[in-house]
């Protein structure tokens, strides 16, 4: 499958000796079977010992004195370690995203820096239940807010030790404060050394719950497909608190009884104390959590636990992924829709897809499990075409009641001469909350890059004509689309009702947090975003402050809306629903969608009945009445009609080609000569767009610029990807590419 000469062949397959290649000739009775990825056998070193190697690149190019270099001696038999799985994986993420192979192989390969032994430490209650309940109101009453969580927690499970990074990790409590609290006695910390065996039986010390009749049909049904050897992609359609977790540990018990092991993604703002625990509680030392703030040493301490058998189960973000179980059998991705599955650096894979291709390459095969209470349009799309098994959840196990949502009119409020932030509902709502001692949380949606200019009076959005997304407000009194390139100047008055209130949308959390102590001087405000989030930890502090009631209301963006329970929370304001309704990109409807679906659901987690009041310019888009009446169907039906006529994924399909350079001009020009490429190759159905300056146009003094092309078959696009592949590293062998750089991202989610 090559006409090149020479392969540069990695010899040991570790994260860090990626980038050592050696040369070896092709002999022409290989040229047909050898690509990037294929396992070779080859002479190595002076002794010409015989090693195994993989294919990194192929060149024409000689390192060194060509008669000098070595033959590859043969293609062995196909064998299925973990190795070989990771190096197949690497090369088809090269191929379906775009990369080198070195960056895909780094992506899927562990870091392998060893470390000293870990021990593993556990907390739990040292005192008897009596005093340790008096020594909890004692902490109360001192106000010693961190003491209060710890005692909670451990009076909740008297019986019970927790581990103790999760107290440390997501309830917050200062290893300081743990050693205060064990020279006291209240409490104990025991040490153990990692890769302990729990006793056989042990992980069912906490029983699974009786399942529901609708859960226990998704499990038989999993576990009848499994057992009969098919093996299949599951989406999982269900509210928040419809019994999903419960079915992912039930579906792995089942697994872990047939001797294979489980893969759970979840996105790290969502992964809980509450979530953490009950998978230890079910699995006990079986269970291994990976997240980014582990350092190398710790990552690799669990990935060679992993490898040698000593633990079932990995829970972790995107990477966990890559864990190098002998066996895996399922792979779980809760909340598949998260824009945080798909990587953001090259290779820019979607860890959906990705699982779906390892499922494939793993001997015997794996199944993979999405879950969700509002899919992505991928995955619903393709259960709707079949390629999917699609199972629904339709009631609330948590007992509660669901918010009343309404929404106010910013139009209507304006009209009246409310000129304030707050609606008067909203401003009604907010003060008979806070007399009455509960809980809001007010959410601003910022998300996508809000630049996107409208009128205050009737909601008219200066959009597009050619893409049917958002202009974008630029310096100089221009709006541009950052699809196509289309620019229009910007007018002070809107040319649907004349007004001169046209003025693109411009708050943030802090604006919300001072407009809260002037409206309400009173309340106990705390704020989370990018900024108040900046340091290890202080997210999880801020939730758990939340949690114990040290403020009355939470101000800040999307991140407040992932899976917390706050039973007290009776009141969700969602200031500028609009915001990323209009971000400049083709997901701004199903991201919105998403995010108030996710708000409203903040709001009567507990007993207390809820309020949720979405503030908009526009009530009447789909995307908001739709997340209003928490109706996915009737949203999915309205966006996907909008895909097809547009088509955008996942109707068709879309290449992202993204140059970077420190020169504007060189970097159009260079984006022109790109589209001009293909066009020279045009393909049936291919859709060329742009090129156009990005959402962000220049970050750290580098001009950033995209073309797009759009076509239903996805192959098509990866050829087209090849192509200025092989065109770039023409130029870049012959010194000629300065200043710019290219990349590739196909389906975007993120917004380049
Ligand atoms: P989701 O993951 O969909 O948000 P969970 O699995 O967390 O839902 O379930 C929500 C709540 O309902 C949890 O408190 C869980 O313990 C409880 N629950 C789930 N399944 C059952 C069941 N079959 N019987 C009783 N309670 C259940
Ligand atoms: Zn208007
Ligand atoms: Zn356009």
């Amino acid at each position: 499958m090559t006409s090149c000469e020479y392969a540069n062949i990695i010899i040991d397959i570790s994260h860090e000796k990626v980038d050592r290649l050696f040369q070896y000739r092709i002999p022409d009775r290989l040229k047909e079977k050898i690509d990037v990825g294929s396992p070779v056998e080859v002479p190595f070193g002076r002794g010409n010992t015989l090693r195994k190697g993989y294919v990194m690149e192929l060149t024409d190019e000689a390192n060194w004195e060509p008669s000098k270099i070595k033959e590859i001696l043969n293609i062995p038999a196909d064998s299925e370690s973990a190795e070989e799985i990771s190096i197949k994986l690497a090369a088809w993420m090269k191929k379906y995203y775009g990369s080198t192979m070195i960056a895909a192989l780094k992506t899927v390969l562990p870091v392998t820096k060893k470390q000293n032994k870990q021990v593993h430490k556990f907390v739990s209650l040292r005192m008897n239940l009596r005093e340790a309940t008096e020594y909890y109101h004692e902490c109360v009453s001192k106000k010693q807010k961190a003491r209060e969580r710890i005692m909670a927690e451990l009076l909740a499970t008297p019986d019970e030790r927790i581990p103790y990074e999760l107290i440390t990790g997501k309830l917050h409590v200062t290893a300081a404060t743990l050693k205060s609290l064990s020279d006291k006695g209240i409490i104990r910390i025991d040490e153990e050394e990692y890769f302990r065996k729990p006793v056989a039986g042990d992980s069912s010390r906490y029983g699974t719950k009786e399942l529901s009749p609708e859960q226990k049909e998704i499990v038989d049904s999993f576990v009848s497909d499994y057992d009969t050897g098919k093996r299949d992609t599951y989406l999982i359609h269900g509210i928040t608190g419809s019994g999903k977790t419960e079915v992912y540990i039930a579906l792995i018990d089942e697994i872990i009884k047939r001797g294979r092991q489980a893969i759970v993604l979840i996105p790290e703002i969502a992964l809980t104390y509450q979530t953490l625990m009950r998978f230890y509680r079910h699995f006990g030392d079986r269970v291994s959590v990976m997240n980014s703030s582990l350092s190398p040493g710790e990552k690799y301490d669990q990935m060679e636990r992993a490898r040698t058998g000593d633990i079932d189960i990995i829970i972790g973000p995107r990477s966990a992924l890559f864990t190098p179980f002998p066996n895996t059998g399922i792979i779980i991705i809760d909340e598949e829709h998260e824009s945080t599955y798909k990587s953001e650096s090259m290779p820019k894979f979607h860890a959906r897809e990705t699982a779906i291709e390892l499922a494939k390459l793993v001997p015997g095969g794996a199944s993979v499990v999405l879950g969700s209470a509002t899919p992505s349009l991928e995955s619903y799309y393709r259960a709707e075409k079949g390629q999917y098994h699609l199972f629904e959840l339709k009631r609330r196990l948590t007992g509660g009641t669901l918010p009343q949502v309404e929404i106010a009119d910013l139009r209507e409020e304006l009209r009246s001469g409310n000129r304030s932030i707050f609606s008067r509902r909203l401003q009604e709502l907010m003060e008979d909350r806070l007399s009455k001692g509960e809980q809001a949380m007010l959410f601003i949606n910022r998300r996508g890059l809000a630049g996107f200019v409208s009128c205050r009076s009737c909601g008219y959005v200066f959009k597009c004509p050619h893409c049917d997304v958002s202009l974008s407000e630029h310096r100089g009194g221009r709006l541009v689309c950052h699809y196509c390139g289309y620019e229009q100047p910007l007018t002070k008055i809107c040319p649907k009702c004349g007004s001169k209130y046209v003025s693109s949308f411009r708050a943030g959390t802090q604006q919300i947090e001072d407009e809260v102590k002037k409206f309400w001087p009173g309340a106990r405000t705390l704020r989370m975003d990018a900024d108040t989030t900046r340091t290890k930890g202080s997210y999880d502090k801020i939730l758990s402050a939340f949690a114990a009631k040290e403020a009355d209301v939470l101000v800040g963006t999307q991140m407040i809306v992932k899976g917390h329970d706050f039973p007290d929370v009776t009141l969700v304001g969602i200031l500028a629903a609009d915001m990323s309704l209009y971000a400049s990109d083709y997901r701004a409807s199903e991201r919105t969608f998403q995010l108030l679906t996710q708000a409203a659901g903040r709001a009567g987690r507990g007993e207390k009945p809820g309020n949720v009041v979405i503030q908009t310019y526009e009530p009447e888009h789909y995307s908001i009445q739709t997340a209003k009446n928490q109706d996915y169907e009737a949203f999915y039906e309205e966006e996907i009609a909008y895909r097809d006529l547009l088509r955008y994924p996942p109707i068709s399909h879309m290449m992202s080609v993204q140059i970077m350079s420190y020169d504007e001009e060189l970097g159009m020009q260079f984006a022109n000569r790109l589209r001009a490429i293909m066009e020279q190759n045009k393909k049936d159905g291919a859709i060329f767009i742009g090129p156009a300056s990005a959402a962000i146009g220049k970050i750290n003094d580098v001009y950033r610029m995209a073309v797009y092309v759009k076509m239903d078959d996805y192959q098509g696009l990866i050829e087209y990807k090849d192509m200025l592949e092989k065109y770039i590293r023409g130029l870049e062998d012959e010194g000629k590419l300065k200043k710019i750089s290219v990349q590739f991202d196909f389906d975007p989610v993120n917004g380049f």
